[in-house]
């Protein structure tokens, strides 16, 4: 492979410029105009490395999707990433634009330049690669949506209504930071996600408070009492079965767990939370990977602008979110949570749904697993870091459910990418062993 490395290098410059011009567009997944501009963008880089690529219908933003003959005795890779990217409607607090990718130490910093567009266009030019330097490699067919960071909501049904089409022997995608090493990252699997919201109303209107204190119901309160029902002091969660239908750790669980590190100092300096710095490494990763959670990330009621206003407010609100393990589902999640309402009371408690997404994970002992970290390694001169779940959310189930293929993910962004924040950014020679690693994987499982 050392002359597709060299052709990579060689193409460095280029390769950049590449994914510069995809960081320019404002590509949030509600931006009609931009969501066009593009996945019309991408299908035509698809089709400059080689892939016969189309634009695809869904019930939301166009599926980019590609294919590459390849080697037809290999295995079919099945290739996804996401060129939709979170609202940037912060932009006050980067650096510099969020749309206009600027280089500061090494890194990229733009929207969207790790989550997810410069992990997905490592893929194309590693074909590109491979191609100019007539290598073989696994056939391979591309989906790229456009509306992951919203939820992915098309793409379970566009799955289902293309199962010839995208059916294949494993899926590999790259997504997320990597762990905090900065090694090499695969993991197979995520946590799922259900967010959703709990309104109280206790009057017709907020009050004066010293001629309705202690008279009229304080909105405030009552949600309060709402929220400690659900969790004790400590963090256990108090929603009757909330853990019933966590799947068991096996051994092959417990031996890459075993093995994975945790720099406490430094995660408690970057976060400024000194419980950080003493926490032991398995449970740390067994909290983020193998157990649920339920977090208010939300807060609304009475008066919150400057100095006091002495009013009893009507009305409260909090925003919850639960991360889901297998075998949870967000629909069982729901009911225990309404149930767990009714059973103490809160009957008066309105919940509004949102979006969710499945928890999924890959038996760690799958056969793609070896060959693709052996991959990685090569490519990366590194030992890569296998995570058996990421703690955040991506719609593996849909792929595992949907098509039966087991899934395996490289995380090729450096682990402070700051997705979802401001500056968000991707160490360059980062993006350039991602193509690298892309270009391995490819020809290694073209070879089988
Ligand atoms: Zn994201």
């Amino acid at each position: 492979m050392d002359d597709v490395y060299r052709y990579i290098d060689e193409n460095r410059e280029r390769f950049i410029a590449e994914l510069e011009s995809f960081l320019r567009i404002p590509s949030v997944a509600t931006d009609a105009k931009a969501v066009e501009a593009c996945s019309t963008k991408l299908k035509s880089a698809l089709e400059t490395a080689g892939f016969k690529a189309r634009l695809m219908k869904s019930s939301g933003n166009p599926m980019v999707y590609g294919e590459l003959a390849g080697n037809a005795g290999a295995p079919r890779i099945l290739l996804y990433g996401h060129y939709d990217v979170m609202p940037a409607d912060d932009a006050h607090r980067w650096k510099s634009p969020p749309f206009e990718p600027t280089h500061r130490d090494g890194r990229i910093y733009a929207r969207g330049v790790g989550d997810n567009k410069a992990q997905h266009y490592a893929h194309i030019k590693a074909v590109e690669a491979l191609r100019a330097c007539g290598k073989t490699t696994a056939p391979l067919k591309i989906v790229l949506e456009g509306e992951e960071e919203t939820g992915s909501e098309s793409l379970p049904g566009f799955i289902l209504e293309n199962r010839e089409l995208l059916a294949a022997e494993v899926c590999y995608a790259a997504d997320g930071p990597r762990h905090d090493s900065n090694r090499p990252t695969i993991y197979l699997g995520c946590r799922g996600v259900m967010g959703f919201e709990l309104r109280v109303r206790t009057a017709s209107r907020d009050v004066h408070s010293g001629n309705r204190g202690n008279v009229v119901p304080n909105a405030a309160w009552r949600l309060l009492q709402v929220l400690s029902s659900m969790r004790a002091p400590d963090g256990r969660v108090l929603i009757e079965g909330f853990h019933d239908d966590v799947r068991a750790m096996n051994e092959e669980d417990g031996r890459l767990l075993g093995v994975l590190g945790y720099d406490g100092e430094k995660m408690s300096r970057e976060l400024a939370v000194p419980d950080l710095k003493t926490m032991p490494a398995r449970e740390f990763h067994e909290r983020v990977m193998y157990r649920p959670t339920l977090t208010i990330s939300g807060l609304d009621s009475g008066y919150t602008g400057e100095g006091i206003k002495n009013i009893v407010p009507a009305t409260a609100s909090a925003k919850v979110d639960i991360r889901l393990v297998v075998d949870q589902t967000p629909a069982k999640m729901m009911a225990l949570v309404r149930s767990h309402l009714k059973r103490h009371g809160f009957d008066d408690v309105e919940v509004v749904e949102y979006d969710s997404m499945k928890p999924s994970r890959t038996n760690a002992a799958n056969n793609f697993v070896r060959p693709i970290v052996d991959a990685c390694r090569a490519a990366a001169g590194q030992e890569p870091v296998v995570l058996p779940a990421l703690g955040g959310s991506i719609p593996q189930y849909a792929f595992v459910e949907g098509l039966g293929v087991p899934c395996i993910w490289s995380a090729y962004a450096n682990w402070d990418e700051h997705n979802h924040a401001p500056d968000e950014n991707m160490v360059v020679e980062l993006y350039i062993q991602a193509i690298k690693m892309s270009a391995n994987v490819f020809h290694a499982l073209g070879r089988t």
